[in-house]
């Protein structure tokens, strides 16, 4: 998951485009008794700019499995989200920075699955909770 930034500057290929499956980390989903299921798919392009700095768009497609945050069933839910960062060959707080060779995308990646992430997942959208009379 590089982006061999020198090598594509010398051959003047500016834009590209990438696709690659990536295995997040055992600790990467933050819900409670739920787990990212198999792989995350992330898929996007690619700009160098004149500058060095690079801009990526993609977007990381994921499953979560696990147990209903209200009521304790299994639940899955689909998750798709798009980014856009900005990569520089300095260091920028409000951007990534990247040694100006070449730049790896787990970071952006990791950071995009822990954005993309929402606070619950429910077995079905209208999950009341646990039913007490049952
Ligand atoms: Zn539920």
């Amino acid at each position: 998951m590089k982006i061999e930034v020198k090598k594509l500057n010398a051959l003047k290929k500016y834009n590209g485009s990438f696709a690659f499956e990536y295995r997040p980390s055992a600790d990467a989903c933050l819900i409670p008794r739920c787990s990212i299921d198999g792989d995350v798919k992330v898929k996007g392009s690619y700009e160098i700019y004149e500058d060095d700095s690079v801009g990526v768009s993609f977007t990381v497609a994921y499953r979560i499995s696990g147990q209903c945050s209200y009521c304790l069933k299994d639940a899955v839910k689909d998750i798709e989200s798009s980014f856009e960062v900005l990569f520089v060959p300095e260091k920028d707080p409000d951007n990534y920075s990247y040694d100006g060779v070449s730049i790896d995308l787990e970071t952006a990646v990791n950071d995009a699955i822990l954005f993309s992430q929402p606070n619950i997942i429910l077995c079905r959208e209208d999950c009341t909770g646990i039913d007490v009379n049952n």
